[in-house]
């Protein structure tokens, strides 16, 4: 079984200070994004699953309508697994209530003008984001007990809680040690052939909050990738599927 784990906006930074070694594996280091104008999410993911730069198909109806963008089956690597499961990934099997609300709330919260109103939403905001994650996890092991030949689990607690929390280092080294014990766990499980830990880009402080940084993190156990850039992986899973 080949496994990625992908985690939105982990930050290659956080990685090294919290000293996350199951994230890090033995071949670790940044991807390479700079082809792109800005480091989107949902660019990023369409990208990494077609091996082509899409920012300009994503972008084409604007910045609101590209999170309903759905990527058809055969245009991704997914097509070349008989079994795949492929959880949450932007672009194709995105939960869009779930990250809607997400992105209103947080909207929400720049226009409150009282902080006991942006505490308030802050706190909803958060639980979302923790209880989304914790579903996502849920279903993610479970397919990894699964036969299958392919499991992609995408996670956007780091990117989520980092928007309103980066400056709170205690939340973030929680997160970032969860996401640890996440890649651990995986590890233990020898279902698992291969795994790949990929972000799209990761996060930088914006004072108290987060923004998006220019470069992305991946990490194997099998292959150094020298700074690859996110298209690369297209090529890269097909390659390690067909080494069996
Ligand atoms: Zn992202």
């Amino acid at each position: 079984m080949i496994v990625v784990f992908a985690i939105d906006a982990l930050e290659y930074e956080l990685v090294e200070k919290f000293g996350c070694n199951n994230l890090k594996q033995e071949y670790y280091g940044k991807t390479n994004i700079s082809e792109f104008s800005q480091p989107r999410t949902m660019v990023l993911w369409s990208s990494f699953m077609t091996g082509e730069n899409k920012e300009k198909e994503v972008l084409k109806d604007g910045d609101k309508e590209m999170w309903n963008k759905k990527w058809p089956i055969e245009k991704t690597f997914f097509s070349e697994f008989k079994n795949p499961v492929i959880l949450d990934l932007p672009g194709f099997s995105y939960d869009l209530k779930v990250h809607e609300k997400s992105r209103k709330l947080l909207k929400e919260f720049f226009e409150a003008k009282d902080k006991e109103e942006k505490d308030k939403i802050r706190k909803e905001y958060n639980k979302d984001a923790f209880e989304h994650h914790k579903k996502i996890k849920d279903e993610f092991f479970k397919a990894l007990n699964e036969d299958r030949d392919f499991v992609l689990g995408y996670f956007s607690v780091a990117d989520v809680i980092g928007h309103l929390n980066f400056g709170n280092t205690t939340m973030m080294k929680m997160i970032y040690k969860e996401l640890d014990e996440i890649a651990e766990k995986i590890k233990n499980n020898n279902k698992v052939d291969k795994l790949i830990i990929l972000s799209d880009h990761g996060m930088k402080a914006i004072g108290m909050f987060g923004d998006h940084s220019n470069y992305g993190f991946w990490s194997t156990d099998f292959r150094e990738l020298n700074n690859p850039r996110i298209t690369d992986f297209f090529k890269l899973i097909k390659e390690v599927k067909n080494e069996g």
